[in-house]
């Protein structure tokens, strides 16, 4: 408050919103240039870090909404409104920066609506479709398993990362047929690749606390004839959110389906080890994040390490995600991780191509991984 009281100084008045919110108003000043001069200050101004006790520093960035009266809105409401936008889009865009309010801004509200809209049609469609990424034995390299990822061909805004559209899919119940389509359409492809080859597919928190989720699960492998130990179900920690009696209903059941359970992105979540007891789980999947600073001094190594060795004793198998490079791989292998995924083995791929890959890359005998 003190930094952006005297950045403003005598031009105009700042006050606080809420939370980290600030409102500065300048009378007599319609510049734009000016404006994005006194913005582009005010953010670099707050960004200098700030010292604490002890030595310690605190790091704020800012982000600054800009509008003009009477052009972007000729009364109190409309003008905070428009601020509020240009406010909102300028989050949006990254840290650190500056926007002017534009008529064509929409609200994070409409944008979560149209995206909602578009995906069901995208559903509906056929707009969507399944890629498949190897997940090999670290030792041979040979493909044990296919993790399915789902993709989105947007007619205009070409491919939509599944990183943006599943959480919002997740909020409301569009969640559920998008990922009983994902299961049917990953058991169909699966049906068709040899038999010592798996198929992953993950599945959301939302998804699997509906009451209905293990006749989902049941009908799709009914209806592809994919043998259940062929399935394995990627979940994240978010499963324990909820009413945990249910869950365990569910772990049960699917339990006696025979389909095996991979816990996805492990070391990201509340890595809680209770959860490793409670889930009657196959796999973990250790989380790219770990693998990409596996080279650093931030722990990551010994936290990869101490996961493995956790994991050999619990007679889980580890899967390290976001295998890039060959040393990553070396050091995998060395200390004892069963498999791997990542760029360095495969991308995800389309039916057909990943069809034709693993018809060159499995293991052909049999051998179980
Ligand atoms: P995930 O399950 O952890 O999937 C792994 C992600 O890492 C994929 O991103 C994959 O393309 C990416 N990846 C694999 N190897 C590498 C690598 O070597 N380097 C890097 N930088 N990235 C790598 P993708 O396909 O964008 O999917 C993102 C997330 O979206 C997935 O994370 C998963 O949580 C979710 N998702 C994707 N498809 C589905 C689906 O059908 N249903 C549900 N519920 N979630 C899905
Ligand atoms: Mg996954
Ligand atoms: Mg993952």
């Amino acid at each position: 408050a003190d930094r952006l009281s005297n950045i403003v100084g005598q031009r105009g008045k700042v006050a606080r919103l809420g939370g980290g919110e600030f409102q500065g108003v300048l009378g007599g000043e319609d510049d734009r240039g000016k404006l994005g001069e006194l913005a582009g200050k005010i953010i670099k101004i707050l960004s200098q870090p700030y010292p604490l006790d002890e030595g310690k520093r605190a790091v704020i960035g800012a982000s600054v909404g800009i509008a003009v009266f009477p052009f972007d809105g000729d009364d109190r409401e409309k003008i905070n409104r428009s601020a509020d936008l240009a406010l909102y889009a300028s989050k949006n865009g990254g840290r650190g920066q500056f926007r002017f309010y534009s008529s064509d801004l929409k609200d994070e509200e409409e944008v979560r609506q149209q995206l909602l809209d578009d995906l069901r049609e995208a559903l509906a469609q056929g707009q969507l479709s399944m890629h498949y990424q190897p997940v090999v034995s670290i030792e041979s390299k040979a493909v044990v398993c296919l993790e399915a990822l789902m993709r989105w061909e947007h007619p205009e805004k070409g491919m939509v990362s599944p990183a943006m559209f599943i959480p919002v899919a997740e909020e409301t119940d569009l969640i559920n047929p998008l990922g009983e389509w994902a299961l049917r359409e990953s058991c169909a492809a699966a049906a068709k690749w040899p038999e010592t080859v798996r198929v992953a597919v993950n599945v959301s928190a939302n998804q699997f606390v509906n009451p209905g989720f293990p006749d989902v699960v049941a009908n799709a492998l009914a209806a592809t004839g994919l043998a259940p130990e062929r399935l394995e179900l990627e979940l994240t920690e978010s499963v324990f959110v909820g009413d945990t009696e249910a869950t365990e209903r569910t772990f049960t059941t699917l339990k006696n389906l025979g389909v095996r359970l991979a816990l996805d992105d492990f070391g990201t979540g509340y890595s809680s080890l209770n959860h490793l007891r409670l889930m009657p789980l196959h796999r973990i999947k250790i989380d790219r994040s770990f693998i990409a600073d596996l080279d650093g001094d931030n722990g990551a190594a010994a936290i990869v390490a101490a996961v493995l060795s956790l994991a050999r004793d619990l007679k889980l198998e580890t899967v390290a995600e976001g295998i890039e490079t060959q040393a990553q791989r070396d050091w995998l292998r060395a200390h004892g991780c069963d498999g791997g995924q990542g760029y360095l083995f495969g991308r995800p791929e389309d039916a057909a191509t990943a069809r034709r890959l693993i018809g060159m890359r499995s293991a052909g005998t049999g051998r179980r991984h």
